[in-house]
């Protein structure tokens, strides 16, 4: 193997990932006074939070009343009840804490006119424990939320002294004997040279793995690192079977229209012209949750009703709304729809199609942010020294299905915790855990082989063949046959790593071997997805089983919980939180209230 040299730093706290919650939690650590650094593959404000477009969820009560219990009832109820019920109290409480300090931090919201920040409704979120009207939860800076909030994490975490290193590219992390996280190792991406690490906690923030499948509303950089990391290092990933498809993806380009269309007044429609969706959901119509749409839109074109020349997607109507409103409320999706489907969307509907948006699974993790490394004895036990917020973790909140606006809160509400733990539990005084040479020259070696990988399939093929795969055997439909076959052809694509080429083997700028690091990251994520989907024998949230149409709490409201090892996934079951934080004397949530019953809107 080449030799190579390496640097090495010494922090209490490394931060992998500079989206939402990587820029969330290093700003928190940053502000106690932690020695902090963020590293990041690509330039802070262009994570792929920068995307997001109608906003992030908090019970303020601005535009009528709301109440924290609402907001937790909804994300029990949107998780088709596989959510950690204190991780979503946790979420729904915290939920307006952490919004207002953004707004402090310089966010830009939106505004009403007495000047309160701008709340818009959005699929899921309702009022009385789902028995009353839909309610304006989703806080706003027009459509270009994540937008407005990178922006301002980003000044803010300067602001406090967090070092970044941007354009570091984290290959492993470093694990001691006894099973703590230790540091990362780094390749910097624009001089070839490569950086050690060491640290007292880890911390994951390294987005989803929507790249896994072939059409994405995703960036090309949400290739499931973390999972990727977490794997490799021995441990767990969880609910990877639920992948949440977006009900308005534009047809073919596979860009996003945000929910927040809807919110606003849009509405979908079938070939004959149908508002279908009043059919589907009577009470919340296109405001339903995002795999009910899709499912229900999915429907309608299996059953002819699809729009276009092969009756293959759905009409998005806007034309109906006053131009000033889609000027002031949704201009960059009048721009996406222009530049992407040809479409004015004063005049005609915009073509969209579910398109993968979202991954509720991720490394588990408590409500802190600490990874879990589960054991029949102990479900709950911790790995010391590593923690996961955002997409790369699962607290989880989402359980089998996201509400829209439920993930820029998770970002802020987790990134927040990890750091008001990490005050906690990070020793000031303690020496830096020293360099784990072994575990360097682990991970340099596996860097090495992979960049002399002289096999004969080309990064580029593999990629493709997978996300095919996955997007024909994996999608929102899914059968024993087809799922089956799945597992099958996942386990062939798997093993073609050992059969890759790479062609370039310089250092410097190296995107062959950039994305072959990639690809490496998102099979594992990829594997534990398909195999954990064909081992859940029912139907709940996002995973809509064609031969187990039902929801089966008693065998199957349990967290999957995939150990992958090479082309080979072991799965085991862990039972989810069901205890709230508070009860209801101490002002929480009854109980009664969020039992599990059948799910329709
Ligand atoms: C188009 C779109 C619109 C959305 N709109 C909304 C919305 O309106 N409301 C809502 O609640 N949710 C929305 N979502 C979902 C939400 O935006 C994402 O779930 C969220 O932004 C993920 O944030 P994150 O901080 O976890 O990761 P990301 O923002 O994806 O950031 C990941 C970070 O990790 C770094 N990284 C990754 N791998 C490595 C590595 N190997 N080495 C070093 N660094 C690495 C990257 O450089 C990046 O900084 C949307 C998603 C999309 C795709």
């Amino acid at each position: 193997m080449a030799e190579y040299a390496y640097e090495t730093h010494d922090y209490d706290v490394v931060v992998v990932g500079a989206g939402g919650a990587g820029l969330r939690a290093t700003l928190g650590m940053a502000e106690q006074g932690l020695r902090t650094a963020c590293v990041t593959k690509v330039f802070p404000t262009r994570s792929h939070t920068v995307a997001a477009q109608g906003g992030i969820a908090a019970s303020l009560s601005n535009m009528g009343p709301d109440h924290w219990q609402w907001h937790m009832y909804d994300t029990v109820k949107g998780s088709d009840w596989l959510g950690d019920t204190d991780a979503m109290e946790y979420l729904a409480r915290e939920a307006p804490k952490a919004v207002y300090e953004l707004e402090h931090y310089g966010v830009p919201f939106s505004r009403t006119e007495e000047g309160k920040i701008y709340q818009r409704p959005f699929g899921g979120h309702t009022t009385e424990f789902g028995e009353g009207p839909a309610v304006q939860r989703t806080c706003a800076a027009a459509d270009r939320t994540g937008h407005a909030i990178l922006h301002t994490l980003y000044g803010q975490s300067l602001k406090q002294k967090a070092e970044f290193y941007i354009e570091y590219f984290a290959i492993d992390l470093l694990m001691s004997d006894d099973g703590a996280c230790t540091g990362v190792v780094c390749w910097k991406l624009d001089d070839g040279t490569m950086h050690v690490f060491n640290a007292k906690t880890v911390v994951l923030a390294t987005g989803g793995y929507g790249r896994a499948f072939f059409s994405a509303t995703s960036a090309h950089t949400c290739t499931g690192d973390g999972g990727g990391m977490a794997a490799r290092a021995g441990l767990a990933l969880q609910d990877m079977e639920f992948v949440q498809f977006h009900p308005t993806g534009i047809y073919g380009a596979g860009c996003l229209i945000t929910e927040g269309a809807r919110g606003e007044g849009g509405y979908l429609t079938n070939s004959e012209g149908e508002r279908f969706m009043e059919r589907y959901a009577p009470q919340y119509k296109d405001l339903a949750p995002r795999d009910y749409v899709s499912r229900s839109m999915t429907m309608e074109i299996r059953e002819g009703r699809g729009v276009g020349k092969d009756g293959d997607h759905i009409h998005l109507n806007l034309s109906h709304l006053p131009p000033e409103a889609l000027h002031i409320r949704l201009p960059g999706i009048s721009e996406s729809a222009r530049i992407f489907a040809g479409v004015d969307v004063t005049k005609e509907p915009i073509p969209v199609l579910p398109t993968v948006h979202y991954n509720m699974g991720g490394i588990p993790t408590n409500y802190w942010g600490e990874v879990l490394n589960p054991t029949e004895d102990d479900p709950m036990a911790v790995v010391p020294g590593l923690m996961a917020v955002g997409e790369a973790g699962c607290a989880s909140v989402h359980g089998a299905n996201r509400l829209g606006s439920n993930s820029l809160i998770d970002l802020v509400v987790f990134g927040r915790a990890a750091a008001i733990r990490a005050g906690k539990v990070v020793d000031r005084g303690a020496a830096i855990p020293s360099t784990n040479k072994a575990g360097v020259d682990k991970a340099l070696e596996r860097f090495d082989s992979i960049r002399n990988a002289s096999g004969g399939t080309p990064t580029a093929a593999l990629r493709l063949e997978m996300q095919r795969t996955m997007q024909a055997d994996a999608a929102v439909f899914r059968t024993s046959k087809t799922l089956a076959e799945g597992v099958e052809k996942m386990g062939v694509v798997a093993a073609k790593l050992d059969d890759l080429h790479v062609t370039d083997r310089s250092l410097i700028w190296n995107t062959d071997l950039m994305e072959t690091l990639e690809l490496t990251n998102l099979m594992p994520n990829a594997l534990a997805t398909i195999v954990g989907a064909e081992a859940r024998h029912e139907s709940r949230g996002a995973h809509a089983h064609e031969d187990f149409a039902d929801r089966d709490d008693e065998n199957w409201r349990v967290h999957t919980i995939a150990r992958v090892h090479g082309a080979k996934v072991d799965l085991s079951y862990r039972p989810i939180v069901e205890a709230p934080l508070t009860t209801e004397a101490e002002g929480g949530i009854s109980l009664a209230k969020i039992a599990p019953k059948a799910r329709t809107f």
